[in-house]
């Protein structure tokens, strides 16, 4: 076959001549089928029921558009549906229109932030962006960031970033601290990081879901005596089960008196300590070594879309920095593959950028604004006689029977969950300190009060 034949057999890539007719059909035929799906979503529910999907594997000859168009409506149509009003269990809101475009685009440049070379105006875009964020952080001109694909990642590199900072890259004696009541990934950061389960310290919480502060001076100075080198402090602003913020502001004068590493974990929360919303426990978060923040978690920035902010750019260069031999470099630009633990990187900036251009302030907070309301709707009328309440100033709520032993309340939280997803209300089901709870996540723009209310009348 000549690679005559080759180009014009299919269309495989975009070209440089002719308009990319077929691509704009398929675009278009795409789109019409996503927006199909979420007009469709009130009467499918969060998500499929009875689930029809059938998985397609790659045969020897390809297959036609037609062919696959329908393998895409059945895969669409057999997704959770985060649109659905009743879609109130996770940290999963339906997507900003906008950041829809977003990864579009990102598609369509398929430009890399590994190299300067690769991604000119998107190499350029992340690391403004990170500086808006840093500004808005209230940290100093030194201060900058790195976007990574989802808060796990970006609590690594802080993580990574905060041990080497400290001179403890392979002493087995190196630990760090987190709460009782932070998240679950912080197990597999030890993990990879090569550190036994018993270098992840778990600080006590107080009945509100908080580190408590004495029992966090208490374990630091237990560490020093057992000879344990402690290489960073974790809060947590949001926590998972109920949207708890630790002490940040006196865990962050402790961590100075002693000079530890202080990072938070606001995959959660972190996103509003750019804003003026007043919240409880959200106060001098710059004096932080550094921050996770995921758009993704709350904004409805479409996933993944995380970002780590450092208080000092350099030591983020120093930790991961190895040089990019293959990578030309004429003209000294950074290259933002060596800022973390991922490589070749897609431009999630895209979507993060136009959605905050799009929103400005006034919308980010009306976003924010509306989850918290949402919440406390909720919280002021579920029947407090019949149920217990665990929430935080945030957006997060979880609740239990009063007076039931485990084994009544593990049956029960389960057989509620069930019977709400078959009334299109989906809440999660978290085990949380050896017990099942229920628990709703109130980010979705789209469940009202009457939405609420509905909710309300299947558990009261
Ligand atoms: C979700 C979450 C993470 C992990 O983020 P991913 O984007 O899922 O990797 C870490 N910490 C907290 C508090 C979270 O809620």
């Amino acid at each position: 076959m000549t690679s005559d034949s080759i180009n014009n057999q299919n269309n495989l890539f975009p070209t440089s001549s002719g308009s990319n007719e077929s691509l704009l059909i398929l675009l278009n035929r795409t789109s019409e089928i996503i927006c199909k799906w979420f007009s469709d979503s009130d009467k499918l529910g969060p998500i499929p029921i009875d689930s029809n999907f059938v998985c397609s594997v790659p045969g020897e000859q390809g297959k036609s558009f037609d062919v696959l168009f329908s393998e895409i409506e059945s895969l669409i149509y057999n997704s959770f549906n985060p649109v659905h009003p009743g879609s109130l269990a996770h940290l999963d809101p339906p997507p900003l229109i906008i950041s829809i475009l977003g990864d579009l685009i990102a598609a369509g440049l398929n430009n890399n932030l590994l190299a300067h070379e690769l991604s000119p105006s998107i190499s350029l875009l992340e690391e403004s962006i990170c500086k808006w964020f840093s500004i808005k952080l209230g940290f100093s001109d030194l201060a900058g960031g790195v976007a990574a694909s989802g808060g796990t990642l970006s609590n690594l590199n802080a993580l990574v970033t905060a041990r080497n900072y400290a001179g403890l890259e392979t002493n087995p004696k190196a630990v760090y601290l987190i709460s009782e009541d932070a998240h679950s990934s912080f197990e597999k950061c030890t993990r990879i990081m090569g550190l036994e389960k018993n270098n992840l310290i778990k600080v006590k919480t107080d009945k509100n879901g908080c580190m408590d502060m004495i029992d966090l001076k208490k374990t630091v100075d237990k560490c020093s005596i057992e000879g344990k080198r402690i290489f960073a402090i974790i809060a947590t602003l949001g926590t998972t089960v109920r949207g708890a913020i630790d002490p940040i502001d006196k865990i962050s004068k402790f961590c100075n008196e002693r000079n530890i590493w202080l990072h938070i974990d606001g995959s959660i929360g972190g996103i509003f300590s750019i804003t003026n919303i007043p919240i409880n426990g959200i106060i001098n978060v710059h004096l932080a070594n550094s921050i996770t923040i995921n758009p993704q978690k709350i904004l409805g920035i479409t996933k993944t879309s995380s970002l780590l902010i450092v208080s000092n750019i350099e030591i983020l260069k120093n930790t991961f920095s190895t040089g990019l031999p293959y990578v030309s470099n004429e003209n000294n630009f950074f290259n933002r593959g060596e800022l973390g633990i991922q490589g070749s990187r897609p431009a999630e900036i895209i979507k993060l950028w136009l959605g905050l251009r799009f929103l400005g302030m006034r919308g980010i907070e009306d976003v924010l604004n509306s989850s918290i309301k949402r919440r406390i709707f909720f919280e002021n009328n579920l029947d407090t006689y019949k149920y217990d309440l665990y929430s935080g100033p945030l957006h997060i709520i979880s609740f239990l029977p009063k007076g039931m032993n485990k084994n009544e309340s593990d049956s029960w939280t389960l057989n509620k969950r069930t019977n709400l997803l078959k009334k299109n209300f989906m809440i999660s089901r978290p085990l949380f300190k050896n017990r099942y709870y229920l628990r709703a996540v109130f980010g979705n723009y789209n469940t009202s009060e009457s939405h609420i209310n509905d909710l309300l009348k299947l558990l009261n």
